[in-house]
């Protein structure tokens, strides 16, 4: 039983709190508590069970470090956005709590989703004796798990790594983001980096097409690749990596919009000066565009994503496919969100869930994939992200159609 402080109140905020108040043995105290109180407090209405709520900056780390005093939790599960991560993992030192989150720091200047900023606490950490678990989402998060529990359980060696988001869902707009505008239009548009033989090698957004078919009948769908940032913490615990490489599908309309607000200069991150005023273009587009948790009601469809590993098993080559898949309805029928937010959402509890009880306590800064996946894994099984695993033959290679080349 252990006191718990969310963080953020936004699209995964919601689905975190959902999924923790449905176990208050292991949730017994819940604060809701993000930069807008009246968004924790809506979220709140919708929980059966009373939680609480607070209005906290994240950026402050004072006015955070004396909201972390106040009520000592034993654990933050920040799901704000990745500008906040290190100045919530300094009010966690400060105060002595445990630290979850679900993406990697971001500096608001500079699209880049690096970890040694974050890596850099694992001293602090260590020696405060606090656990910080990092990235325990669903990619990041469950693909890492799903990568680590393949390698400890089907093979002796993984050489080749594909991870693959599909999300099939249709909410009815020609352009909205499924989560955060602003960090996954900076996410999309960014260079493509995958791992390549002891490096990463950097391609041009979206130059690389494959064409995927999803099992279970969720459809077809072309499949992009372009950097994620579990492919660096994955490279680097799996040194036996050749290559490792993270596709996720965009339809045609989506993929027209990007480009043209990309070259009139609507997703820039450079603030510009209007009117005597400095507008940031991006941060003014993601005002424009719907609300990510608001998507709920209108999204109908499914998300696949899993992992293709390639490695040796008694010295023969095999691939393996493990996968989950989640109904967008079904996920509000429950939670009142979209399965993007729910996909995020689920491991984050699950994660916090394994600190708390003790299987993943360990002072430090970790990645998922450096934690035992078997007790995640069960676990996602029973709180709404049941998996399936399946062989592949050893001759399976994806349907490359555009970019051959690397
Ligand atoms: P939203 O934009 O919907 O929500 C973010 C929330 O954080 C909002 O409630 C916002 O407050 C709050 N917030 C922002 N700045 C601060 C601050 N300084 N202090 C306190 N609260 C603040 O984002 P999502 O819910 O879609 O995403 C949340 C996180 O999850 C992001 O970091 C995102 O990158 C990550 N994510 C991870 C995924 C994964 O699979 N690993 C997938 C999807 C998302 P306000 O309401 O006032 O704006």
């Amino acid at each position: 039983m252990a006191k718990v402080i969310i963080i953020g109140a936004g699209g995964v905020g919601g689905v975190v709190a959902h999924k923790c108040a449905q176990l208050p043995e292991v949730f017994s105290d819940i604060l809701l508590a993000s930069r807008t109180e009246a968004k924790c407090k809506a979220i709140a209405e919708q929980i059966g069970r009373p939680i609480r709520t607070a209005q906290v900056d994240a950026d402050n780390v004072a006015e955070l470090t004396a909201l972390l005093e106040k009520e000592q939790p034993e654990l933050v599960i920040n799901v704000a956005l990745p500008y906040q991560d290190l100045s919530i993992m300094d009010a966690c030192l400060n105060a002595g709590v445990n630290y979850l989150d679900t993406a990697n720091y971001e500096p608001p200047d500079t699209a880049r989703f690096e970890y040694h900023w974050q890596w850099a606490y694992r001293e602090r950490f260590e020696q405060a004796g606090l656990t910080a678990l990092l990235g325990s989402g669903f990619d990041p998060g469950a693909t890492n798990m799903f990568t680590a529990y393949l390698a400890k359980h089907y093979f002796d060696e993984i050489e080749e790594l594909d991870i693959i988001d599909v999300n099939g869902g249709d909410h009815g707009y020609p352009f909205a983001t499924n989560f955060n505008p602003e960090i996954n239009i900076r996410e999309v548009s960014a260079e493509c980096r995958h791992w390549e033989g002891g490096q990463f090698v950097t391609t041009p957004p979206m130059s690389k097409m494959a064409r995927f078919e999803c099992p279970d009948e969720v459809g077809s769908y072309n499949i992009y690749r372009m950097y994620h940032e579990e492919l660096e913490s994955l490279a680097k615990h799996f040194p036996s990596l050749k290559r490792a490489q993270f596709w996720m599908s965009f339809g045609d309309s989506y993929l027209k919009h990007l480009e043209v607000l990309g070259n009139v200069g609507m997703t820039g991150i450079e603030p510009v000066e209007y009117n005597g005023v400095e507008v940031v273009p991006i941060q003014f587009l993601a005002k424009l565009l719907p609300d990510p948790s608001t998507l709920g009601p209108r999204t109908k469809g499914k998300t696949c994503i899993g992992c293709i590993v390639r490695g040796r098993k008694d010295g023969q080559e095999k691939v393996m496919y493990l996968y989950n898949i989640c109904d967008h309805e079904a996920c509000y029928a429950e939670v009142q969100s979209q399965a993007i937010s729910y996909t995020t959402g689920v491991p984050a509890m699950i994660g916090a869930k394994m600190i708390l009880e003790g299987h993943w306590k360990r002072p430090g800064v970790w990645n998922m994939e450096q934690c035992d996946p078997d007790p995640f894994m069960a676990d996602m099984n029973q709180y709404g992200l049941s998996w399936q695993v399946v062989e592949l033959d050893p001759g399976f290679r994806l349907d490359v159609r555009k970019g051959a080349e690397l």
